[in-house]
């Protein structure tokens, strides 16, 4: 595999350098060859050439399998245009990745269950997936804009069949490998593009007999997050319900920190912690790198095909929070480990498969 690599800014390049440990711990472990190409986005790239997604970035794309970012912003920037700023190189790189499919898990992990906005006995056993459309509806539709002197906006929901089509598909896929239930979130009681949405969902099914489908209202499903998350497997949604609702979900975990996501679909395929740059906590060698792990752990999942790398990494986050190592986001009490120090014992148990394993099933 090849990877380019982005730390870019505040918290950005610690826990990208924890992640990019764990990746070639366990591509070793698994004999899966990776090379990885350092390159600038955001603020620091900014500073070092005046662009946030410079030329030489773009070039550092060409031929790789999968870029992995760690996050973008600063804040000695906020006086500059939107269109100047830092994360204005995220926008500009995704539309060149091309990714259409954005896939969030959530999930309760047992020891940090209390961590929760949400009661332990409506939270335990959450693990759900979102799949959200990243590259059509309302963000994207024209014709958009002010119109008689600024005093109405408007903007355009469009989406053609070929695009629920291939999301879809990945939700689909996605459950496959999970508890084989997809739940396709819309608004067909009120929207055109719903009604096409349900419709062609509705087909993809017939291709998945083995998968579950159910079709829920937008607010039907905000409401069941809340109140009984468990119900879910593979959340399906269009771009604009998938922004709120995979916030929503996030929240439920308790902490920012632990969140990892994959932009899959396009030519190149993108690994990154939800949260942002961080820069309250930013060269301390405190912030959370579970979510920049996790993240290694979707990339060997979706672009590598090889799961038990995945489940590798995703065993070992597991065991060190059962055992109660915590940076300070998530620790209630006790001493706090740095970021560096979390990174270490994930690779402990990562790259020595067969004694996650066993904890897993313990
Ligand atoms: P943020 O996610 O950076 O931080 C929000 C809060 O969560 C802060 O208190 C922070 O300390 C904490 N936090 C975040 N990640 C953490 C981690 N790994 N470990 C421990 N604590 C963590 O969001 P923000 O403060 O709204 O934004 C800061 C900058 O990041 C802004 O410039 C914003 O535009 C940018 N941003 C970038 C991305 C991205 O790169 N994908 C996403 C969101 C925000």
């Amino acid at each position: 595999m090849k990877i380019t690599v982005l730390p870019g800014d505040g918290i950005g390049p610690e826990v990208t350098r924890e992640a990019l440990r764990v990746l070639e711990a366990v591509a070793a472990e698994h004999s899966i060859q990776v090379e990885t190409t350092a390159a600038l986005i955001g603020g620091t790239a900014i500073r070092e050439t005046g662009s946030p997604l410079p030329d030489a970035t773009i070039a550092a794309f060409d031929g790789a399998d999968a870029v992995l970012l760690g996050a973008v912003g600063d804040p000695a920037y906020d006086h500059l245009l939107p269109n100047q700023r830092p994360e204005i190189g995220l926008l500009k790189m995704r539309q060149h990745l091309g990714g259409f499919a954005n896939l969030r898990p959530s999930k309760a992990y047992d020891s940090l269950i209390d961590s929760s906005p949400l009661r332990r006995e409506i939270f335990e056993g959450t693990d759900l997936l979102i799949v959200r459309e990243l590259l059509g509806g309302l963000y994207f539709g024209e014709p958009r804009g002010f119109e008689d002197g600024d005093t109405s906006a408007f903007n355009t929901m469009r989406y053609s069949v070929a695009e629920v089509e291939r999301v879809a598909r990945v939700a689909f896929e996605s459950a496959r490998g999970r508890k084989k239930k997809v739940t396709s979130v819309d608004k067909a009681n009120v929207l055109e593009t719903s009604q096409l949405w349900r419709k062609t969902v509705t087909k993809v099914a017939a291709d998945y007999p083995d998968v579950e489908l159910e079709h829920l209202f937008v607010d039907a499903c905000a409401m069941h997050l809340v109140t009984n998350p468990t119900r879910f497997d593979v959340l399906l949604t269009e771009n604009l319900f998938g922004d709120i609702l995979s916030d929503e979900a996030a929240v439920l975990t308790g902490s920012l920190g632990m969140l990892a996501s994959a932009t899959i679909g396009g030519e190149i395929d993108l690994y990154e912690p939800v949260h942002g740059s961080a820069p309250d906590i930013a060269g301390k060698d405190i912030a959370n790198p579970i979510g920049a792990i996790a993240s290694v752990a979707m990339l060997f999942r979706h672009t590598a095909d090889n799961e038990s790398a995945a489940a590798a990494i995703e065993s070992a986050i597991e065991r060190v929070l059962a055992e109660g190592h915590r940076t300070a986001d998530i620790a209630a009490s006790g001493r706090p480990i740095s970021t560096t120090a979390m990174g270490d014992l994930i690779i402990g148990y990562a790259a020595s498969p067969d004694q996650a394993r066993s904890t897993a099933s313990n």
